[in-house]
Formats: structure tokens, C-alpha cells, sequence
């Protein structure tokens, strides 16, 4: 069983891609020496190896971001794989409602949330994933397993105490959740041998002292498909494609539909922004996650709301499935908005500003580390969440989606400022953000806890 042929093929991600052109390209990137660098951790980590388990190969940031450091760390010689675990629709709603309530949705019922997922590992996770949990439970004690968010969490009860390094990541905003659920959650987590968070903050409020803590900020390969280089035509050419008309600013937001990200909110701001005389065009691109359950109801509620805007014909629900067609929306937009509630930490942000958009985006969670006001990019007030996040309205409402359509004006009338404000986004994302940086943090933390 301690092989990875073992364990299924959809649940074993297969890294493939041109590791040597990798290498080459990042060498190009960020020098000689920081490549060397990172190969040095191959040798420090020699006959050991990181093992990835979270829930989904695609849709959303997790996935995103493992895709590419998975790949990168092979390239550089570093042993690292990559599984995820299967789940019936019950446990996805139940891990999605865990993500809620951490988030801070209101009224969960936690005690229902933990029964049900509970009972899925004592039950059904054995059935679904009884090859990976073998695989798991035969890997050396130099071995390293990092598992990621909710859903996998509790197979640390599967690990013996002296089996292989246990790490937790969380890409959640933990800032205030649900007390209840929360408390359930640290417990599982303290006893892993660290626990990874965007920012420290998120989690130590809530672990008593308890708990080796450490901060790992996601990260943007610069050479995969969402973000090389893409000239011009080949921008326009795609975006048309969608029925953009060229010679009209274009606003877009890139998300999954989660109410987290406020999608009837995107479309509310795009009509305070042609109500105040400005024109411009909307692209809301979305997909979905295989773990977020919430994605069709939220698309039914995002379709009508666009059905009834004076404004439709100017509002396109693209499909963001294809990488290149991201990449050529953030690099044709004239704003990119992020209008998040809550975020972990916003690739999207990320993204965008590492191709020079414009960004507007909500001061929450990960954002406030990548956007400064003015500086490069504009942000907006974060406004009160009601709770569950789906039925926003009053004054606060009202005045956050007006302060958040102020912003976007005033990036749209950014003029000259906007090649400065776009370049200083790119180089900090170069400075800060890029998969080789946070590839070592990782490698750090692995062994501070190894
Ligand atoms: N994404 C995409 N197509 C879409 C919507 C999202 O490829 O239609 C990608 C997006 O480019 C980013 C990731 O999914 O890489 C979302 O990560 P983020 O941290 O912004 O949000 P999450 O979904 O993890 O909450």
C-alpha cells in the first residue's frame, strides 16, 4: 500500500508540464542564485517527500495554487505529491457549511454541521478513500503530509502520533467565525505538528496558546497559462469572442458564485456607475468548484438579478473555465473588481495586479496585504456582513456600494496615474507573491516542524 499507484487516478493529481522550461523561466525571473537556492532544499529534504491532500484539482485558489507548486517544487527537484479525497454531495455541503460559519456566517447550526461530517469519516471515508488512507498511514515519519481546509482535516485521527510530519493549511478569513464550529475545528488542529494560515491572525485568537503557528501568503506562477504574457489581439480577439465591444471601458470580476463574493453586488455597483453618467460594459467570470456545492443556486440568483438591470445587454456571464480566457479578461479590463465580503487571501487581486490592471477590491482578509489605497490600486470600505452573507440591504449596504462604485470611477478617471499605480501592483507581486517565494516559506515551515 506505500506506493502512489495504489490510490485511484482521479484522486491523484498528475504533474505534468515542462519542468525544465520552468526552471529556465524563473531562473530568468528572479536570478541564478535564488534558483539555486530553492534547489538547495532538494538536497536538505533528500529521500523525503511533501504529500498534498485537500478536495478538489480545480476551481477555486487551493487548487490554483497547488497546481503550481506541485509542479514547480518537482521541477526543482524537491519529491512532492499531490491527492485529493472523495466525498459524497452530503459531505461537501456539510465541509461548505463549515466554510461558511468560519467565514462568519450566523445561526449554523454547528452541532448538525459536526455530526454530519463526524459521521461521514467514521462511515463513508473508508469506503471512498481507502486507498489514499493506506497510502497515508504507511508514509515514512520523514515523510510530510500538508492537508488542506476542512474537508480532509480530520484525517489526522487516521495518522499515528509517530507517522509522518502533519501540517494543517487553512486558506479561510478566520477572523470572526462561528464560535461553535471554530472550536471543533482547533481542536482537530492543534493536534497537527503546525498549522499553516495566510495571516497568523486569522488563528491564533482562537487556539489558546496552543499550536505551532505559521503565516504562508499564497501565490501566482507568472508562467502558467492564466498569467504569461498574451499579445494584444489575441486579448481582444477573446474577449469579443464573449460579445465585449471594443472602444468602451470594460469592469470585470473573476470569481466562483459565492455569496462571499458578492456577485448581485458587482452588478448593484456597475448600475451606480452607469447611473452616475459613466459608460461602461460588465463581465462577471465565473466557475465552479467539484467541492462548492452553493455554485448553481448562487448562478440562479446571479441570472435573474442580470435579467432585471436596466443595463443587461451591457453585463456578460462568461464562462472562466479556460485559463487564457482569465488571462486575457484581467489584461483587457479597465477595472478589475474584487468585491469580496470575506477572503482568505484573493488570487484574483493577485492575478490582476501582476498584469498591470486597474484593481478595485474591498478591504478584507488577504486583499488589505496586496491592494494599498492610491497606491496601487484603490480599495473600499469592507462593510458589516449581516451574517449569511446573502441577503444584504439597508443603509450600510447602500453606502458600501456606493462608496465601492466611488472607487471605480475614480480608477476609470485615473488617467495617467494608472500605468504607475499598474506598476507598482506588478512588482510587488513580483516581490512578494510568486510561487517560488512562497514555495520556500513552505519549505522553511516544513522544517522548523520536520
Ligand atoms: N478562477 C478561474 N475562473 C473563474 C473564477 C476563478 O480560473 O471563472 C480562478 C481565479 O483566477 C483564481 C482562483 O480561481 O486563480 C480563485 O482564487 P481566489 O483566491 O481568488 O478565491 P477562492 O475561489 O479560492 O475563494
Amino acid at each position: 500500500m506505500n506506493s502512489p499507484q495504489s490510490i485511484p487516478a482521479d484522486q491523484t493529481f498528475c504533474v505534468d508540464g515542462d519542468k525544465d522550461g520552468l526552471v529556465a523561466a524563473y531562473r530568468r525571473l528572479i536570478g541564478d542564485h535564488a534558483v539555486a537556492d530553492l534547489q538547495a532544499y532538494g538536497d536538505r529534504l533528500a529521500g523525503r517527500k511533501i504529500v498534498h491532500v485537500n478536495s478538489t484539482f480545480a476551481g477555486g485558489g487551493v487548487a490554483e495554487i497547488l497546481q503550481r507548486e506541485v509542479l514547480l517544487a518537482n521541477a526543482l527537484g524537491i519529491s512532492t505529491e499531490w491527492y485529493r479525497i472523495r466525498g459524497n454531495a452530503d459531505f461537501f455541503e456539510t465541509t461548505k457549511g463549515f466554510h461558511n460559519a468560519l467565514q462568519g456566517k450566523v445561526n449554523v447550526d454547528a452541532a448538525g454541521l459536526i455530526g454530519r461530517y463526524r459521521s461521514f469519516y467514521a462511515n463513508g471515508a473508508r469506503e471512498l478513500n481507502g486507498e489514499l488512507i493506506a497510502y497515508l498511514q504507511h508514509l515514512s515519519p520523514r515523510d510530510i503530509v500538508v492537508i488542506h481546509d476542512p474537508q480532509p482535516l480530520h484525517l489526522i485521527n487516521f495518522l499515528d502520533t509517530d507517522g509522518p510530519v502533519k501540517l494543517w493549511r487553512i486558506h479561510i478569513d478566520t477572523t470572526c467565525p462561528d464560535r461553535d464550529t471554530m472550536a471543533y475545528v482547533s481542536s482537530e488542529a492543534i493536534r497537527y505538528d503546525g498549522i499553516i494560515s495566510t495571516m497568523k491572525e486569522y488563528v491564533t485568537p482562537h487556539l489558546n496558546g496552543l499550536g505551532n503557528v505559521y503565516a504562508l501568503a499564497p501565490s501566482i506562477d507568472p508562467f502558467s497559462e492564466k498569467n504569461c504574457d498574451m499579445d494584444a489581439g489575441e486579448v481582444r480577439r477573446r474577449v469579443a469572442a464573449y460579445g465585449i465591444e471594443a472602444g468602451r471601458d470594460l469592469l470585470v470580476q473573476v470569481s466562483r458564485l459565492d455569496p462571499w463574493k458578492d456577485p448581485v453586488g458587482v452588478i448593484q455597483v456597475f448600475e451606480k456607475v452607469r447611473q452616475q453618467g459613466r459608460d461602461c460594459q460588465l463581465a462577471l467570470v465565473f466557475n465552479s468548484a467539484d467541492d462548492d456545492p452553493e455554485g448553481t443556486a448562487m448562478e440562479t440568483v446571479v441570472r435573474e438579478r442580470h435579467r432585471q438591470s436596466p443595463y443587461a445587454t451591457d453585463i456578460h456571464l462568461v464562462c472562466g473555465d479556460d485559463p487564457w480566457d482569465v488571462n486575457a479578461f484581467q489584461r483587457y479590463a479597465a477595472v478589475v473588481m474584487q468585491k469580496s465580503l470575506r477572503e482568505g487571501f484573493g488570487l484574483t487581486v493577485t492575478e490582476a495586479l501582476f498584469k498591470e490592471a486597474m484593481v478595485v477590491a474591498t478591504e478584507v482578509g488577504g486583499i488589505t496585504l496586496q491592494v494599498k489605497d492610491g497606491y496601487s490600486g484603490f480599495t473600499a470600505p469592507a462593510c458589516g456582513v449581516n451574517g449569511d452573507a446573502r441577503s444584504m440591504d439597508g443603509d450600510d449596504y447602500e453606502n458600501h456600494i456606493k462608496g465601492f462604485a466611488d472607487k471605480v470611477i475614480c480608477a476609470l478617471e485615473a488617467g495617467e496615474k494608472r500605468a504607475v499605480l499598474g506598476s507598482r501592483g506588478r512588482q510587488a507581486v513580483i516581490d512578494k507573491f510568486l510561487t517560488t517565494s512562497k514555495l520556500k516559506n513552505l519549505l522553511d515551515i516544513v522544517l522548523a516542524c520536520a
